[in-house]
């Protein structure tokens, strides 16, 4: 295991004389500040949307300034990552240069944001790792066939089989090690899932897809020709295997607090940062707006939890 300096702000594996090697780069840990201190403004101004702005109010005006306060402090951060991608990639270093890409909100603990960021390290070291679990960088390591064996059990009982054909071999293994680095990740090839660290795999999967896809500007796959798959692609399977991983846990008390609703936050993130990219090359598509945001998250979880009582259903009534 190795800390790369130099480079594209990514990780790899490789192996020397039967050794297996992850690198991980210094800009990877950089953009996962980055992307963390970003989601960590995002996440504060829709938690503050739903328990703190009164939509009821009668005074309009004072609401919609609530709410414009709500959206700069979430978007604003956005932009900049956005503005500074292009400088990043010509300089070879990916780097926060104005201090909203680093501070956190106030109610925002270090705790918090570092746990997210060493997520999202671990995250791409378990995926790496999974490369030579896996037999990519060494067909006859012993170990692989198993590994191989349950990373397709689990994409067979996602449905996968549309996504996977459409992918070329060195496309395919990027899912496998993706797959494996969230099992292995949340436990649940040594304790069976537990919630906190399904929350962690959560969390850190997603910072670390959405940190690679802006820097390297690699959301959508450019077809068979491309070594990975578009990143929207690696998001689609991977929240499959999380709703299926997820689906067993009770929603926790007053509706709130299941894996799932973590990852509608992350939903919605990617989408603000998708949507800040287009408005700014132009076209017709507008800025992000935090109320369409807000309220497409809400419908998503209603949405979620409509399915998990529906999967809940037949437990309650045999019992
Ligand atoms: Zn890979």
């Amino acid at each position: 295991m190795a800390r790369a300096f130099k480079g594209d702000a990514n990780a790899e594996a490789s192996s020397f004389r039967n050794a297996g090697i992850v690198e991980i780069n210094h800009g990877l840990t950089m953009a996962a500040m980055i992307y963390s201190t970003l989601f960590c403004h995002f996440y504060e101004s829709v938690l503050s949307a739903a328990t703190e702005v009164d939509f009821s109010d009668e005074d309009e005006e004072i609401t919609q300034m609530i709410v414009d306060e709500l959206e700069r402090s979430a978007f604003e951060p956005i932009l900049i990552a956005d503005q500074s991608v292009g400088k990043w990639a010509t300089e070879g270093n990916v780097y926060a240069a104005h201090p909203l890409l680093i501070e956190l909100p106030v109610r925002r603990t270090e705790n918090d944001y570092h746990t997210l960021v060493t997520a999202a390290e671990t995250f791409v070291v378990a995926h790496e790792f999974c490369h030579h679990m896996l037999g990519h960088t060494d067909e006859y390591f012993r170990h692989a066939g198993g590994a191989k064996k349950v990373v397709y059990q689990w994409l067979s009982q996602i449905d996968a089989d549309g996504i996977m054909e459409k992918l070329n071999s060195s496309q395919k293994q990027e899912v496998e090690a993706d797959v494996a680095a969230f099992l292995l990740t949340c436990g649940l090839l040594s304790e069976g899932g537990s919630r906190p660290r399904v929350y962690r795999a959560v969390g850190g999967s997603m910072i670390a897809l959405v940190a690679l896809a802006h820097v390297n500007q690699s959301w959508v796959s450019e077809g068979v020709s491309s070594t990975h798959p578009g990143v929207l692609e690696r998001y689609e399977i991977l929240a499959k295997i999380i709703k299926e991983i997820t689906m067993r846990l009770p929603i926790g008390e007053e509706g709130k607090g299941h894996p799932i609703g973590f990852l509608i936050q992350f939903r919605g993130f990617i989408s603000v940062v998708l949507q800040t990219i287009s408005s700014r090359m132009g076209g017709d598509v507008d800025p992000p707006s935090l109320l369409n945001i807000f309220s497409w998250m809400i419908d998503l979880e209603a949405e979620f939890k409509e399915e998990h009582k529906d999967y809940h259903r037949g437990e309650v009534e045999d019992s």
